[in-house]
């Protein structure tokens, strides 16, 4: 089966002057392509919204995934939406997204949609949202944090426990 992974990006307070700009929305998202590391297959097409709700939506098609975007300029607000085969930088694309929209760390949430998958059984570990794929301790684990814990545990005894 192949992977998806799906996670919604809400941002709200942002003050930019970017949510309207065709140019630099087509940028965003072609540097979203990168970021992805993925191929462009069609667009970015950015259609602006000019007699219903203030704002742009915008999509692109890549390799890998599609990624849309909306925006709402009177409200301050973005959603960008991603659908990937590959797996997510999750925090590579908000630092970005934070970084276009001008947005401080308040004001960007991450929603992993592909939780809701049937056969997606999510980390336990507080705020993870990656898939769980062992087991550490009795609690199902990504295989970062499993990572995290088995190197936490086969430390050598003669480093003292700042290291
Ligand atoms: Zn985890």
């Amino acid at each position: 089966m192949i992977m998806k992974y799906h996670t919604r990006f809400d941002a709200w307070n942002a003050e930019s002057a970017r949510f309207k700009d065709d140019y630099a929305l087509d940028w965003f998202l072609r540097r979203m392509a990168s970021i992805t590391d993925s191929r462009i297959l069609h667009g970015p097409v950015v259609i602006n919204r000019r007699q219903d709700i203030e704002g742009v939506t915008a999509f692109m098609i890549t390799g890998s995934s599609h990624i849309v975007l909306h925006t709402f300029p009177t409200n301050k607000e973005a959603m960008i939406s991603i659908y990937s085969y590959n797996e997510l930088n999750g925090s590579e694309i908000r630092d970005f997204i934070m970084h276009y929209f001008d947005l401080d760390i308040g004001s960007i949430k991450a929603i992993d949609i592909s939780s809701q998958q049937e056969d997606f059984i999510q980390c336990e570990e507080p705020g993870c949202t990656r898939k769980a794929v062992k087991v550490w301790g009795g609690r199902k684990v990504c295989f970062e944090h499993y990572n995290h814990y088995r190197d936490i545990e086969i430390k050598p005894e003669f480093l003292d426990d700042d290291y």
